[in-house]
Protein backbone atom coordinates (compact mmCIF):
# COMPACT_ATOMS: atom_id res chain seq x y z
CA UNK A 1 0.00 0.00 0.00
CA UNK A 2 1.41 3.30 -1.19
CA UNK A 3 -0.79 5.50 -0.26
CA UNK A 4 -3.43 5.29 2.33
CA UNK A 5 -6.64 7.02 0.61
CA UNK A 6 -5.94 5.18 -2.47
CA UNK A 7 -4.48 2.05 -1.46
CA UNK A 8 -3.30 1.63 -5.89
CA UNK A 9 -4.02 3.56 -8.62
CA UNK A 10 -7.68 3.50 -9.48
CA UNK A 11 -9.03 1.73 -12.37
CA UNK A 12 -10.94 4.48 -14.09
CA UNK A 13 -13.19 4.72 -16.82
CA UNK A 14 -12.51 8.22 -18.65
CA UNK A 15 -13.51 9.13 -21.92
CA UNK A 16 -13.15 13.09 -23.89
CA UNK A 17 -12.02 14.56 -20.87
CA UNK A 18 -15.02 12.83 -18.52
CA UNK A 19 -15.59 10.42 -16.29
CA UNK A 20 -17.92 7.76 -15.74
CA UNK A 21 -19.14 5.97 -12.64
CA UNK A 22 -21.20 4.03 -11.55
CA UNK A 23 -24.22 5.33 -9.48
CA UNK A 24 -26.65 2.85 -7.42
CA UNK A 25 -29.55 4.99 -5.59
CA UNK A 26 -30.89 2.36 -3.95
CA UNK A 27 -34.17 1.85 -2.05
CA UNK A 28 -36.02 4.57 0.55
CA UNK A 29 -34.17 7.94 0.52
CA UNK A 30 -31.35 7.29 -2.24
CA UNK A 31 -33.28 8.16 -5.37
CA UNK A 32 -34.60 11.64 -4.27
CA UNK A 33 -30.49 11.78 -3.07
CA UNK A 34 -28.77 10.78 -6.08
CA UNK A 35 -31.20 13.02 -7.87
CA UNK A 36 -29.65 15.90 -6.11
CA UNK A 37 -26.18 15.03 -6.29
CA UNK A 38 -27.32 14.69 -10.50
CA UNK A 39 -27.96 18.24 -10.40
CA UNK A 40 -25.56 19.61 -8.60
CA UNK A 41 -22.92 18.25 -10.59
CA UNK A 42 -24.66 19.78 -13.54
CA UNK A 43 -24.86 23.53 -12.26
CA UNK A 44 -21.13 22.90 -11.06
CA UNK A 45 -20.31 21.75 -14.25
CA UNK A 46 -18.32 18.55 -13.00
CA UNK A 47 -17.05 16.43 -15.70
CA UNK A 48 -18.47 13.43 -14.63
CA UNK A 49 -21.36 11.06 -16.34
CA UNK A 50 -23.25 9.10 -14.41
CA UNK A 51 -24.16 5.07 -15.27
CA UNK A 52 -27.38 4.46 -13.00
CA UNK A 53 -28.35 0.89 -12.03
CA UNK A 54 -31.08 0.00 -10.63
CA UNK A 55 -30.52 -2.26 -7.52
CA UNK A 56 -33.55 -2.01 -5.05
CA UNK A 57 -36.71 -3.42 -3.94
CA UNK A 58 -37.76 -3.83 -7.61
CA UNK A 59 -34.45 -5.02 -8.84
CA UNK A 60 -34.10 -8.10 -7.08
CA UNK A 61 -32.48 -10.44 -9.83
CA UNK A 62 -28.85 -12.00 -10.16
CA UNK A 63 -28.70 -10.29 -13.17
CA UNK A 64 -29.12 -7.12 -11.64
CA UNK A 65 -26.69 -7.54 -8.94
CA UNK A 66 -24.39 -8.62 -11.69
CA UNK A 67 -24.71 -5.56 -13.92
CA UNK A 68 -24.27 -3.69 -11.22
CA UNK A 69 -20.30 -5.31 -10.25
CA UNK A 70 -19.91 -5.38 -13.72
CA UNK A 71 -20.55 -1.48 -13.93
CA UNK A 72 -18.00 -0.64 -10.80
CA UNK A 73 -15.99 -2.83 -12.40
CA UNK A 74 -15.44 -1.21 -15.38
CA UNK A 75 -15.68 2.13 -13.97
CA UNK A 76 -13.90 1.65 -11.26
CA UNK A 77 -15.85 3.71 -8.57
CA UNK A 78 -19.15 4.18 -7.66
CA UNK A 79 -21.71 6.43 -5.52
CA UNK A 80 -24.80 4.62 -3.88
CA UNK A 81 -27.23 4.60 -1.59
CA UNK A 82 -28.39 1.92 0.47
CA UNK A 83 -30.19 -1.26 -0.61
CA UNK A 84 -32.95 -2.76 1.38
CA UNK A 85 -31.67 -5.96 2.67
CA UNK A 86 -35.12 -6.93 4.03
CA UNK A 87 -36.68 -7.94 0.96
CA UNK A 88 -38.63 -11.11 0.50
CA UNK A 89 -38.13 -11.91 4.16
CA UNK A 90 -36.21 -14.56 3.26
CA UNK A 91 -33.54 -16.04 5.63
CA UNK A 92 -31.52 -17.20 2.65
CA UNK A 93 -31.89 -13.79 1.14
CA UNK A 94 -28.32 -12.40 1.62
CA UNK A 95 -27.67 -8.36 1.65
CA UNK A 96 -26.72 -7.39 -1.38
CA UNK A 97 -24.76 -3.96 0.40
CA UNK A 98 -22.41 -6.53 1.70
CA UNK A 99 -22.36 -8.85 -1.02
CA UNK A 100 -20.83 -5.92 -3.07
CA UNK A 101 -18.11 -5.00 -0.96
CA UNK A 102 -17.15 -8.67 -0.92
CA UNK A 103 -17.27 -9.00 -4.79
CA UNK A 104 -15.55 -6.29 -5.13
CA UNK A 105 -12.74 -7.11 -2.15
CA UNK A 106 -13.87 -3.21 -0.52
CA UNK A 107 -11.75 -4.78 2.42
CA UNK A 108 -11.69 -0.76 4.13
CA UNK A 109 -14.02 1.58 5.55
CA UNK A 110 -13.10 5.08 6.18
CA UNK A 111 -15.29 7.40 7.88
CA UNK A 112 -14.47 10.74 9.25
CA UNK A 113 -16.29 11.73 12.08
CA UNK A 114 -15.86 15.93 12.23
CA UNK A 115 -18.55 17.88 14.25
CA UNK A 116 -20.49 20.65 11.93
CA UNK A 117 -20.07 23.92 14.22
CA UNK A 118 -23.42 25.04 13.55
CA UNK A 119 -25.25 21.87 14.28
CA UNK A 120 -26.89 21.29 17.60
CA UNK A 121 -24.97 18.44 19.14
CA UNK A 122 -23.54 17.03 22.53
CA UNK A 123 -19.75 17.92 21.41
CA UNK A 124 -18.30 20.83 18.93
CA UNK A 125 -14.76 19.49 18.95
CA UNK A 126 -15.19 15.76 17.66
CA UNK A 127 -12.52 14.89 14.76
CA UNK A 128 -12.16 11.26 14.66
CA UNK A 129 -11.33 8.85 11.96
CA UNK A 130 -12.85 5.49 12.04
CA UNK A 131 -11.24 2.27 9.88
CA UNK A 132 -13.34 -0.86 9.72
CA UNK A 133 -12.83 -3.98 8.57
CA UNK A 134 -15.16 -4.14 5.73
CA UNK A 135 -15.30 -8.01 4.36
CA UNK A 136 -14.85 -10.02 7.08
CA UNK A 137 -16.23 -10.87 10.71
CA UNK A 138 -19.84 -11.07 11.36
CA UNK A 139 -20.81 -10.23 7.84
CA UNK A 140 -19.70 -13.40 6.31
CA UNK A 141 -23.77 -14.57 5.71
CA UNK A 142 -22.75 -17.91 6.82
CA UNK A 143 -25.29 -19.02 9.21
CA UNK A 144 -27.40 -22.16 9.86
CA UNK A 145 -29.78 -23.88 12.10
CA UNK A 146 -27.87 -27.50 12.66
CA UNK A 147 -31.20 -28.90 14.51
CA UNK A 148 -34.07 -26.67 15.26
CA UNK A 149 -34.43 -24.05 17.75
CA UNK A 150 -30.25 -24.06 17.64
CA UNK A 151 -28.23 -21.61 15.03
CA UNK A 152 -24.60 -21.27 14.05
CA UNK A 153 -23.86 -17.88 12.97
CA UNK A 154 -20.12 -17.79 11.76
CA UNK A 155 -17.37 -14.96 12.57
CA UNK A 156 -14.59 -15.12 10.61
CA UNK A 157 -11.51 -13.48 11.06
CA UNK A 158 -8.02 -13.78 9.52
CA UNK A 159 -4.66 -12.57 9.74
CA UNK A 160 -4.18 -11.61 6.31
CA UNK A 161 -7.33 -9.24 5.87
CA UNK A 162 -6.40 -8.50 9.48
CA UNK A 163 -2.85 -6.80 8.69
CA UNK A 164 -4.01 -5.89 5.93
CA UNK A 165 -6.27 -3.32 7.27
CA UNK A 166 -3.91 -2.72 9.96
CA UNK A 167 -1.43 -1.58 7.73
CA UNK A 168 -3.97 0.79 5.88
CA UNK A 169 -4.86 2.26 8.54
CA UNK A 170 -0.98 3.34 9.76
CA UNK A 171 -0.71 4.21 6.51
CA UNK A 172 -3.42 6.73 6.73
CA UNK A 173 -2.57 7.80 10.12
CA UNK A 174 0.96 8.63 8.91
CA UNK A 175 -0.14 10.45 5.65
CA UNK A 176 -2.82 12.24 7.37
CA UNK A 177 -0.49 13.40 10.27
CA UNK A 178 -2.69 11.25 12.97
CA UNK A 179 -0.73 10.39 15.95
CA UNK A 180 -2.57 7.62 17.88
CA UNK A 181 -4.52 4.17 16.64
CA UNK A 182 -6.60 2.93 19.23
CA UNK A 183 -7.47 -0.96 18.26
CA UNK A 184 -11.08 -1.70 19.16
CA UNK A 185 -11.88 -5.34 20.29
CA UNK A 186 -13.36 -8.28 22.64
CA UNK A 187 -10.47 -10.01 23.01
CA UNK A 188 -11.55 -10.79 26.35
CA UNK A 189 -13.84 -12.80 25.43
CA UNK A 190 -13.58 -13.84 21.94
CA UNK A 191 -10.01 -14.83 22.66
CA UNK A 192 -9.25 -16.51 19.42
CA UNK A 193 -11.04 -14.57 16.84
CA UNK A 194 -11.03 -10.76 17.83
CA UNK A 195 -7.10 -11.91 19.84
CA UNK A 196 -5.95 -12.71 16.26
CA UNK A 197 -7.59 -9.18 15.14
CA UNK A 198 -5.57 -7.60 17.77
CA UNK A 199 -2.50 -9.52 17.30
CA UNK A 200 -2.18 -8.54 14.08
CA UNK A 201 -2.55 -4.70 14.38
CA UNK A 202 -0.24 -5.06 17.06
CA UNK A 203 2.33 -6.63 14.88
CA UNK A 204 1.84 -4.23 12.36
CA UNK A 205 2.30 -1.34 14.94
CA UNK A 206 5.76 -2.06 15.16
CA UNK A 207 6.39 -0.80 11.88
CA UNK A 208 5.13 2.34 12.81
CA UNK A 209 7.13 3.63 16.00
CA UNK A 210 5.85 7.59 15.47
CA UNK A 211 2.38 5.99 16.04
CA UNK A 212 0.82 5.45 19.56
CA UNK A 213 -0.59 2.05 19.63
CA UNK A 214 -3.75 1.21 22.01
CA UNK A 215 -6.53 -0.96 22.26
CA UNK A 216 -9.66 -0.76 24.00
CA UNK A 217 -12.50 -3.25 24.55
CA UNK A 218 -15.44 -2.71 22.32
CA UNK A 219 -17.70 -1.89 25.30
CA UNK A 220 -15.73 0.51 27.37
CA UNK A 221 -15.16 2.01 24.17
CA UNK A 222 -19.46 2.82 23.72
CA UNK A 223 -19.28 4.38 27.06
CA UNK A 224 -16.05 6.36 26.33
CA UNK A 225 -17.49 7.59 23.45
CA UNK A 226 -20.35 8.95 24.77
CA UNK A 227 -18.42 10.60 27.80
CA UNK A 228 -15.31 12.05 26.19
CA UNK A 229 -15.20 10.98 22.71
CA UNK A 230 -11.74 13.96 22.82
CA UNK A 231 -9.48 10.89 23.65
CA UNK A 232 -9.69 9.52 20.22
CA UNK A 233 -8.17 9.81 16.74
CA UNK A 234 -8.21 6.55 14.59
CA UNK A 235 -9.91 4.08 15.52
CA UNK A 236 -9.57 0.21 14.23
CA UNK A 237 -12.34 -2.11 14.58
CA UNK A 238 -13.60 -5.56 13.11
CA UNK A 239 -16.34 -5.55 10.81
CA UNK A 240 -19.51 -5.18 13.10
CA UNK A 241 -18.20 -3.39 16.38
CA UNK A 242 -17.22 -0.55 13.39
CA UNK A 243 -20.86 -0.35 12.68
CA UNK A 244 -21.59 0.13 16.19
CA UNK A 245 -19.17 2.66 16.92
CA UNK A 246 -19.96 4.27 13.48
CA UNK A 247 -23.53 4.80 14.75
CA UNK A 248 -22.44 6.32 17.64
CA UNK A 249 -20.54 8.55 16.70
CA UNK A 250 -22.49 10.12 14.21
CA UNK A 251 -24.97 10.33 16.91
CA UNK A 252 -22.78 12.52 19.16
CA UNK A 253 -22.43 14.51 16.12
CA UNK A 254 -25.55 14.56 14.50
CA UNK A 255 -27.78 11.73 13.13
CA UNK A 256 -27.60 9.80 9.98
CA UNK A 257 -28.05 12.56 7.90
CA UNK A 258 -24.22 14.59 7.50
CA UNK A 259 -21.58 12.31 7.33
CA UNK A 260 -20.36 10.48 4.25
CA UNK A 261 -18.15 6.61 4.31
CA UNK A 262 -15.93 5.88 1.90
CA UNK A 263 -15.29 1.81 0.72
CA UNK A 264 -11.64 1.34 -0.37
CA UNK A 265 -10.32 -1.89 -2.23
CA UNK A 266 -7.33 -2.18 -3.92
CA UNK A 267 -9.00 -1.94 -7.45
CA UNK A 268 -12.02 -0.08 -6.98
CA UNK A 269 -14.03 2.52 -4.36
CA UNK A 270 -17.87 2.96 -3.15
CA UNK A 271 -18.66 6.01 -1.71
CA UNK A 272 -22.26 6.63 0.23
CA UNK A 273 -23.70 7.90 3.38
CA UNK A 274 -21.60 7.26 6.55
CA UNK A 275 -24.46 4.94 8.43
CA UNK A 276 -25.59 3.55 5.28
CA UNK A 277 -29.37 3.91 6.15
CA UNK A 278 -31.95 3.28 4.02
CA UNK A 279 -34.04 6.30 5.48
CA UNK A 280 -37.81 3.99 4.50
CA UNK A 281 -40.09 6.03 6.54
CA UNK A 282 -38.99 9.58 5.50
CA UNK A 283 -38.98 8.59 2.29
CA UNK A 284 -40.19 10.98 -0.60
CA UNK A 285 -41.38 13.40 1.68
CA UNK A 286 -38.73 16.13 0.87
CA UNK A 287 -37.24 16.26 4.39
CA UNK A 288 -34.16 14.07 4.08
CA UNK A 289 -30.88 15.75 5.05
CA UNK A 290 -29.12 15.57 1.66
CA UNK A 291 -25.77 16.88 3.65
CA UNK A 292 -24.61 12.90 4.32
CA UNK A 293 -24.81 11.74 0.56
CA UNK A 294 -23.57 15.54 -0.80
CA UNK A 295 -20.22 14.72 1.13
CA UNK A 296 -19.96 11.36 -0.65
CA UNK A 297 -19.98 12.91 -3.97
CA UNK A 298 -17.19 15.50 -2.99
CA UNK A 299 -14.84 12.45 -1.78
CA UNK A 300 -16.04 11.06 -4.69
CA UNK A 301 -14.51 14.46 -6.78
CA UNK A 302 -11.41 13.81 -4.67
CA UNK A 303 -10.93 9.80 -5.57
CA UNK A 304 -11.21 11.41 -8.92
CA UNK A 305 -8.64 14.22 -8.25
CA UNK A 306 -11.06 16.95 -9.14
CA UNK A 307 -10.19 19.09 -6.14
CA UNK A 308 -11.23 22.12 -7.05
CA UNK A 309 -14.79 20.88 -7.89
CA UNK A 310 -15.09 19.01 -4.41
CA UNK A 311 -13.87 21.94 -2.76
CA UNK A 312 -16.55 23.97 -4.61
CA UNK A 313 -19.30 21.69 -2.93
CA UNK A 314 -17.92 21.20 0.14
CA UNK A 315 -17.51 25.28 0.28
CA UNK A 316 -21.75 25.34 -0.32
CA UNK A 317 -22.31 22.69 1.51
CA UNK A 318 -20.78 24.43 4.66
CA UNK A 319 -21.99 27.91 3.97
CA UNK A 320 -25.26 26.46 3.45
CA UNK A 321 -25.27 24.77 6.98
CA UNK A 322 -23.16 27.31 8.98
CA UNK A 323 -23.77 30.50 8.04
CA UNK A 324 -26.93 30.37 5.90
CA UNK A 325 -28.23 27.90 8.76
CA UNK A 326 -30.44 25.91 6.48
CA UNK A 327 -30.91 22.52 8.09
CA UNK A 328 -33.77 19.93 7.97
CA UNK A 329 -35.45 18.56 10.62
CA UNK A 330 -33.43 15.89 11.55
CA UNK A 331 -30.92 17.92 13.47
CA UNK A 332 -33.37 20.82 14.74
CA UNK A 333 -33.84 22.99 11.33
CA UNK A 334 -37.04 23.58 9.75
CA UNK A 335 -35.99 23.84 6.15
CA UNK A 336 -36.59 21.06 3.22
CA UNK A 337 -34.25 19.18 1.32
CA UNK A 338 -35.02 21.22 -1.93
CA UNK A 339 -34.46 24.01 0.04
CA UNK A 340 -31.14 23.21 0.94
CA UNK A 341 -29.79 22.65 -2.39
CA UNK A 342 -31.48 25.38 -3.94
CA UNK A 343 -30.01 27.84 -1.29
CA UNK A 344 -29.85 30.47 -3.41
CA UNK A 345 -27.93 32.76 -1.25
CA UNK A 346 -24.12 30.75 -2.02
CA UNK A 347 -21.93 32.92 -3.35
CA UNK A 348 -20.81 29.97 -5.31
CA UNK A 349 -23.98 28.91 -7.05
CA UNK A 350 -24.73 26.37 -4.89
CA UNK A 351 -28.15 27.12 -6.70
CA UNK A 352 -30.05 23.86 -8.48
CA UNK A 353 -33.33 23.45 -9.58
CA UNK A 354 -34.70 20.14 -8.57
P1 LIG B 1 -36.08 0.66 8.20
O1 LIG B 1 -35.28 0.68 6.93
O2 LIG B 1 -35.34 0.01 9.33
O3 LIG B 1 -37.48 0.20 8.00
P2 LIG B 1 -35.85 3.43 8.04
O4 LIG B 1 -35.42 3.12 6.66
O5 LIG B 1 -36.87 4.49 8.17
O6 LIG B 1 -36.28 2.14 8.73
P3 LIG B 1 -33.12 3.64 8.76
O7 LIG B 1 -32.81 3.58 7.34
O8 LIG B 1 -32.69 2.51 9.62
O9 LIG B 1 -34.66 3.88 8.97
O10 LIG B 1 -32.53 5.00 9.35
C1 LIG B 1 -32.39 5.22 10.75
C2 LIG B 1 -32.87 6.58 11.12
O11 LIG B 1 -32.07 7.58 10.51
C3 LIG B 1 -34.29 6.83 10.69
O12 LIG B 1 -34.92 7.56 11.72
C4 LIG B 1 -34.13 7.68 9.46
O13 LIG B 1 -35.23 8.54 9.26
C5 LIG B 1 -32.89 8.49 9.80
N1 LIG B 1 -32.15 8.96 8.61
C6 LIG B 1 -31.37 8.21 7.81
N2 LIG B 1 -30.85 8.96 6.82
C7 LIG B 1 -31.33 10.21 6.99
C8 LIG B 1 -31.18 11.45 6.28
N3 LIG B 1 -30.42 11.55 5.20
N4 LIG B 1 -31.84 12.52 6.76
C9 LIG B 1 -32.59 12.46 7.85
N5 LIG B 1 -32.78 11.35 8.57
C10 LIG B 1 -32.17 10.22 8.14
Amino acid sequence: IVEAQKPNSPVLSKYGGRFTVTMIPGDGIGPELMGYVQEIFRYAGVPVNFEVIPLDFNHIEESHFKNAVIAIKRNGVAIKGSIESKYGEHADAVSRNVSLRTELDLFANVLHCKSYPSVRSRYKDIDIIIIRQNTEGEYSMLEHENVTGVVESMKIITRKASERLARYAFEYAKKHNRSKITCIHKANIMKIGDGLFLSSCREVSKDYPDIKFEDMIVDNTCMQLVARPQQFDVMLTPNLYGTVISNVICGLVGGAGLLSGRNYGDKFAVFEPGTRNTGTAIAGRNIANPVAMLNASCDLLEHLELENHANLIRSAIEQTLNEDQIQTSDIGGQSTSIDFVQNPSHRYGFFVQV
